[in-house]
């Protein structure tokens, strides 16, 4: 595990409200119980609980944002998120969330996403170089070398946000949240990611959506074969997103569709099993993506509501597949070339396994 915690990993696969600490949540939890929101006892054992079904993650979901949907909290929990995966030497991270209303405070999805502004800035242990462009440190940070503290120099780690569309969401309100990536992205968000509870909403609901998003430079990536919906599955692929996520009920025209477009899949091993969205990592198309060479990358999904971390995510993939050393090295340093980042952060990143290669054998 040592080892897989020193490699230094990029994260493309991430929801911030999904990735938030136990000890954070119950905190969150105990103040609402004693404001009479909510009935701490009922949902301590909720949040505690490690077998979760696809169906109890989403009720899971909307309990999260009960506790978590105010300006304060959201700057807390990106920030306290940053700090966890840059512990583990996560030195880049596509961060996604879905900006919210909460009428009753005021919060629109605009002051949502400048809460989470405030929690990269807020973030001291470590440089975070998230708007390379208007980033009022950004310029001292980017000339920074490379996340290494080990020779006295400060961890850096590169953010990227991408705004998520909730299946919930009419069309209207998944138009408004690319428009508002839009305007965001000198501040670092370069995409947009389509998620939410599988079994709701239409793919056509989204699409105005997603075409808008792509005409007009953003990256795409889409949650998709989470549940079985061959339809859908092809429409989606046929849109021909820069990555998705999971693939976990993909059949033989899906895979072909897959690889002649040749689309990265973000593959979140330990949200797949405990949903039981696959059965068990022996029958994971992990494994069949890696043989084949299809661009794949190793992402928590969830780290907080899986109860894992990206390097958990390296240490499961080395047994369950029988990966050396040297392959989860090639596998966590080929994640750079199917990241939404400029050739400035990409080739950034490459050096930073470049130095780390001498030391990590
Ligand atoms: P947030 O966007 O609020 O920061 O992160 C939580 C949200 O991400 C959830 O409400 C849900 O919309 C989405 N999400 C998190 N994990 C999953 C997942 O495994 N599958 C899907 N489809 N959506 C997810």
């Amino acid at each position: 595990m040592e080892w897989c915690v020193s490699l230094p990993k990029v994260e493309l696969h991430a929801h911030l409200n999904g990735s938030i600490r136990d000890s954070t949540l119950l905190e969150l939890a105990r103040v609402l119980g004693e404001k009479g929101v909510i009935v701490f006892s009922d949902v301590e054992h909720v949040i505690l609980k490690n077998d979760r079904s696809l169906t109890e993650v989403f009720k899971l979901f909307d309990l999260i944002h009960i506790l978590t949907t105010d300006h304060t909290t959201v700057k807390r929990i990106t920030q306290e998120v940053i700090e966890d995966f840059a512990s583990e030497n996560v030195v880049y991270l596509e961060l996604r969330t879905t900006p919210k209303r909460n009428d009753s405070i005021g919060m629109t999805k605009r002051s949502y996403m400048e809460a989470v502004m405030e929690g990269l800035r807020a973030v001291s242990p470590v440089d975070v170089a998230f708007a390379p462009h208007n980033d009022d440190a950004g310029s001292l940070r980017e000339s920074l070398p490379i996340n290494d503290a080990g020779d006295g120099k400060r961890k850096k780690i590169y953010v990227r946000l991408l705004l998520s569309i909730d299946r919930r969401e009419s069309t209207a309100a998944a138009m408004e949240t690319v428009k508002l990536a839009l305007e965001m992205r000198d501040l670092g968000v370069i995409g947009i990611d389509l998620s939410g509870n599988p079994v709701v909403g239409e793919w056509m609901t989204y699409l105005p959506a997603l075409e808008f998003a792509r005409e007009h430079g953003l990256y795409v990536t889409l949650h998709c074969g989470e549940v079985p919906n061959p339809k859908e599955i092809q429409a989606m692929l046929d849109f021909i997103p820069q990555r998705v996520g999971h693939a976990c009920y993909f059949e033989e025209d899906d895979w072909k569709k897959l690889k002649h477009y040749n689309i990265p899949v973000e593959i979140c091993l330990t949200s797949n099993v405990v949903t039981a969205s696959v059965s068990s990592l022996d029958v994971h198309h992990f494994a069949d993506l890696y043989n084949a060479k299809h661009p794949i990358v190793l992402c928590t999904d969830d780290a907080g509501v899986f109860s894992t971390s990206l390097s958990n995510e390296y240490k499961v993939a080395a047994s369950a597949f029988g990966l050396g050393k040297r392959e989860m090295f090639q596998l966590a340093k080929d994640a750079i070339e199917f990241t939404f980042a400029d050739d400035g952060v990409k080739q950034d990143l490459r050096n930073i396994f470049d130095l780390a290669t001498k030391k990590l054998d």
